[in-house]
C-alpha cells in the first residue's frame, strides 16, 4: 500500500539496509498484540505470502479466503489482506493468550513492523516508524535479523520487482480495463499453485517474464 506522508513525522529520519541496526526490538512483543488489532485493509499479502502461508497451514487460497483472509481493491488493483474481525478488530490468527498462532509464516508486514518500507529510485530501503510499536526502550537488532526471512537479499529483489510491478500496472489502470487486470494479477500470481519443491522466485520471475509477453502482443 503506498503512502504519501512526510518522513520527518513518522520516522526518525533515517533509511537502513539489511545490514544496519535499528532501535525495532520489543522483546518478542511480550504482553502486547496491540498492531494485531485494529489495523483494517492494511495488512496486504504479496504472493510469496501467500505461498508462504498457504504451506504453512496446509490451506488453499480460497479456504483462506473464506476464513482469515479478504479481498480489497489495493491502489487501484484488487489484493488480498489480513482479516480483521469481532468486536476487537481482532487478526483471526491472534490465539487466546495475545500470540501469533502463525509465527513462523506470518507475512511480510508482519514480520517488519514497525519498520516500513521506503521506496525510490528502483529500490527501496527500511525506515522506522517512530510512532507505531507501543513498546518503550526498544533494543537495536540488524534488520536482516528483524525480518527473519531466508535468502534476504532474494527476498528483497522480489520485493523489490513486485512493488515497481505494480506499480507499473497501476499506472496503466483505467476504469474499463480495472476488473481484467486485477482478475489477471490474481489468477497468475496469488491463485495458481506454487511447487513448492521448485524455487518460489524462479516461478516468481517467470510469471512476470509471461506477464510482460502477454501485455506486449
Ligand atoms: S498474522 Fe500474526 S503477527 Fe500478523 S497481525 Fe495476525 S496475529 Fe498479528
Ligand atoms: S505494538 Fe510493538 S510490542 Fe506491541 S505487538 Fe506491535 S510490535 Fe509488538
Amino acid at each position: 500500500m503506498i503512502r504519501t506522508v512526510s518522513m520527518d513525522e513518522i520516522s526518525d529520519g533515517k533509511l537502513y539496509g539489511l545490514n544496519d541496526m535499528v532501535k525495532a526490538g520489543c522483546e518478542d512483543c511480550k504482553g502486547c498484540s496491540a498492531c494485531c488489532h485494529g489495523m483494517g485493509t492494511s495488512i496486504v499479502l504479496d504472493p510469496y505470502d501467500l505461498y508462504r502461508l498457504m504451506l504453512g497451514t496446509s490451506m488453499t487460497a480460497q479456504q483462506l479466503l473464506g476464513t482469515h483472509l479478504e479481498l480489497n481493491v489495493v491502489d487501484g488493483i484488487i489484493q488480498p489482506n489480513l482479516k480483521m474481525a469481532g468486536d476487537e478488530e481482532c487478526c483471526t490468527f491472534l490465539d487466546g493468550a495475545g500470540r501469533c498462532s502463525i509465527h513462523a509464516y506470518r507475512p511480510g508486514i508482519c514480520r517488519l513492523f514497525p519498520l516500513g518500507r521506503y521506496y525510490e529510485d528502483g529500490s527501496f530501503r527500511y525506515f522506522l516508524q517512530v510512532h507505531e510499536c507501543r513498546k518503550e526502550n526498544r533494543t537495536k537488532v540488524k534488520v536482516r535479523k528483524w525480518i527473519d526471512t531466508p535468502d534476504a537479499a532474494r527476498y528483497e529483489t522480489f520485493i523489490r520487482d513486485w512493488h515497481y510491478f505494480l506499480k507499473d500496472l497501476q499506472a496503466k489502470t483505467t476504469p474499463q480495463n480495472a476488473k481484467e487486470i486485477s482478475m489477471d494479477v490474481l489468477t497468475r500470481f496469488y491463485f495458481t499453485p506454487y511447487q513448492p519443491d521448485q524455487d518460489f522466485y524462479e516461478q516468481f520471475q517467470a510469471r512476470l517474464r509471461e506477464t510482460a509477453q502477454a501485455r506486449n502482443k
